[in-house]
């Protein structure tokens, strides 16, 4: 799913990148893809910037500001919707609030 067009705001340091692969087990949107020996963003505009990718990479190649510009709250708020968004980082406190809630 594709939510907005170019307002994404991960990055991804291929400096610091070693390959590991952890990032591709947990975005729930295949963002990213394996592009040997290192991984790439291949699908950018799918990124709901939850977080997790940045959260489990060991030497923080990954940045992303999950919560400030996420493009699931943005169109909750256009069709009306004030539940609060669970698109900030995870809190492992909540059950329900995790990489595939949005
Ligand atoms: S989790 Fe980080 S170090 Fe591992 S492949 Fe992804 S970007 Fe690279
Ligand atoms: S922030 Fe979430 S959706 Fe975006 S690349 Fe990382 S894990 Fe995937």
């Amino acid at each position: 799913m594709i939510y907005l067009r170019d307002v994404v705001s991960l990055e991804l340091d291929l400096e610091k990148c070693n390959g590991c692969g952890i990032c591709l087990k947990v975005c729930p949107h295949a963002v990213l893809a394996k592009h040997e020996p290192k991984v790439r963003i291949a699908n950018r505009d799918a990124c709901m910037e939850c977080g997790a990718c940045a959260i489990n990479c060991e030497p923080q190649a990954i940045q992303v500001e999950s919560g400030v510009g996420c493009a699931a709250a943005i169109l909750n708020a256009m069709i009306g919707r004030t539940s609060a968004p669970c698109c900030g980082p995870i809190d492992p406190d909540d059950p329900s609030c995790g990489p595939s809630c949005c």
